[in-house]
């Protein structure tokens, strides 16, 4: 059978198509976050797409109905034909967010990606002050560089999107960091708990908040929300609980393989940007067409529907609203990537989720002394 007639058939079976397509366009990066979701052998993955592998990616993509595109990485302004990609993307008819720390950018470079056609910029802070913010990203003028391109950002016309990481080290100055986004003249704050992928698992104890931390920022996002309304200022803010406190999984990317499609930077096709350490072979762009991998290809469809599922899920009615939640976050804790999410109490894993806050709340490291995201440390991940 042709690659076509294969897909045809599978597109008749009821995959529906990718709408979402999040281009990793590299791991470089100059900041080294702790808690980083990129994989822990990033070092490994050098040869990157060019542009043009790139705009054929997104040309198949859009053929096959995707209309959401996300630039990320590593910083995705490392690369210098970002503008380029853009362009093409406007072309094609895509809506385009650019997700970024702001390093590498300038008025000059916002304003060149504005006529490219990029429809939307969310900037990340990692901090309400300067010294917490250079702890945490390793680089002691990062924060007054974010703070002057995000202003930079709303002056070119742009809703001005920061997204900040919260964890343990600066959950407790939430009111200064809304109070940072607020000044800024932000139009929209994801406060996005640390989620435990990547770098952020190898730091695990030494991210994850106590539940009394996570009750008094909920309070202060509450109370921040009730000064905004009084105040007729219309700032977003989005308070993401952490897995590790949630009463139930996430429904994670909507499924796997349902949504949402991730091109690596060296070409790998995920379900989402953490799932290349699962214990499976992603197929890789140079090798297949997309609409082979996304309909046909047998990672894709692995985890698809609930066919998959072991007890508890099986037989679970929840299982059509939350998938059994997250296949990484499975085989990160148990070891085995279609057990049921130990986040949920059904789980016979769950104990895990309450032993890492047990050991969490015993951890004594300050920030500075978690395992940063560097090409360095990736090496010793790569030799192992
Ligand atoms: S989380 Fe930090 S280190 Fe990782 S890509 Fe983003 S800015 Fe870079
Ligand atoms: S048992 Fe499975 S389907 Fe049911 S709530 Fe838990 S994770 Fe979801």
């Amino acid at each position: 059978m042709t690659e076509i007639a294969r897909s045809q058939t599978s597109e008749a079976h009821g995959i529906g198509a990718p709408l979402w397509l999040l281009a990793e366009l590299t791991y470089r990066c100059p900041l080294q976050c702790a808690y980083c979701s990129n994989p822990l052998d990033f070092a490994a993955y050098r040869d990157e797409l060019t542009t043009g592998e790139w705009i054929d990616i997104m040309r198949q993509a859009r053929a096959m109905g995707a209309v959401q595109l996300g630039f990320s990485g590593g910083e995705p302004l490392v690369r210098r034909d970002l503008e380029t990609l853009v362009g093409e993307a406007r072309r094609l008819g895509f809506y385009t967010n650019l997700i970024t720390s702001a390093l590498g950018l300038d008025e000059a470079r916002i304003m060149a990606l504005r006529e490219a056609g990029l429809d939307h910029i969310q900037i990340s802070l990692q901090a309400g002050d300067a010294d917490m913010a250079a702890a945490v990203a390793g680089s002691p003028k990062a924060h007054a560089k974010k703070l002057a391109m995000a202003r930079a950002v709303k002056a070119a016309g742009y809703p001005m999107v920061l997204n900040v990481v919260l964890h343990r080290h600066n959950i407790d100055d939430l009111d200064a960091i809304i109070a940072l986004c607020d000044s800024l003249g932000a139009d929209a704050v994801e406060l996005a708990n640390c989620q435990m992928y990547g770098w952020a698992q190898l730091n695990r104890e030494g991210l994850l908040p106590s539940r009394e931390q996570l009750e008094v920022a909920e309070a202060t996002t509450a109370r921040w929300r009730e000064r905004l309304a009084a105040k007729g200022r219309d700032m977003r803010l989005l308070f993401v609980v952490p897995d590790y406190y949630a009463e139930r999984p996430k429904a994670c990317m909507g499924g796997w393989g349902a949504i949402f499609m991730t091109v690596a930077p060296d070409g790998a096709v995920l379900p989402c940007h953490s799932a290349r350490m699962l214990p499976m072979s992603f197929p890789n762009v140079r090798e297949r067409r997309l609409r082979e991998i996304w309909y046909d290809s047998e990672p894709f469809n692995r985890y698809r529907g609930d066919a998959w599922m072991r007890s508890p899920c099986r037989d679970c009615d929840e299982r059509k609203r939350d998938f059994g939640g997250c296949r990484c976050q499975a085989y990160l804790l148990t070891g085995d990537p279609a057990a049921t999410d130990p986040v949920c109490e059904y789980s016979p894993h769950h104990g895990l989720i309450e032993a890492a806050r047990e050991a969490a709340s015993t951890d004594p490291r300050r920030v500075e002394q978690l395992t940063p995201r560097s090409v360095h440390e990736s090496q010793v991940f790569c030799r192992q």
